[in-house]
């Protein structure tokens, strides 16, 4: 029988609601997403972190302000860094994490409309590899 989910627009298509740049409670920046993008805003990359950022565990993330939206979020519900967001930002959903543990696809759609919940384990993780390869040279593995 013919998968019934094939391709990526099969299980994900962005409302451009921007509940991912709130409340999401955690972006991650790699060494190489604080060096764009503070050659971006013009920042020092060694007081990025300081400034722009707190820790989760022993990784940073993006600081959030008083309305739990991410700190270059603004009130056009535009991405500020747009060009240079973080690598985790320009993936999303279509993370590595989920290939090892599909079973989170469910709980990050509970925070993101355009992720279709209740995929069949098989055709996600199919669905979710093969993106992540096509994303490859867009999406530098990291560093
Ligand atoms: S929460 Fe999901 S649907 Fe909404 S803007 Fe973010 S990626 Fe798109
Ligand atoms: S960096 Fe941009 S896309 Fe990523 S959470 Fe912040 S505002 Fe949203």
């Amino acid at each position: 029988m013919d998968a019934e989910y094939k391709t990526p627009e099969d299980i994900f298509s962005c409302r451009q609601c921007g509940c991912c740049c709130t409340g999401f409670g955690g972006t991650y920046v790699t060494d190489s997403d604080i060096v764009r993008i503070s050659a971006y805003i013009l920042a020092d990359p060694d007081n990025f972190v300081t400034s722009y950022c707190d820790m989760a565990g022993s990784r940073p993330v993006l600081t959030q302000g008083p309305d739990e939206q991410c700190i270059f979020f603004d009130a056009q519900k535009q991405c500020t860094i747009h060009p240079v967001k973080p690598r985790m930002c320009r993936a999303w959903p279509f993370l590595e994490t989920l290939v090892k543990n599909p079973e989170n696809w469910d709980a990050m759609a509970s925070a993101c409309p355009g992720m279709k919940p209740h995929i069949p384990r098989e055709d996600l993780i199919r669905i979710v590899s093969r993106e992540i390869n096509n994303r490859r040279s867009a999406i530098p593995a990291d560093n």
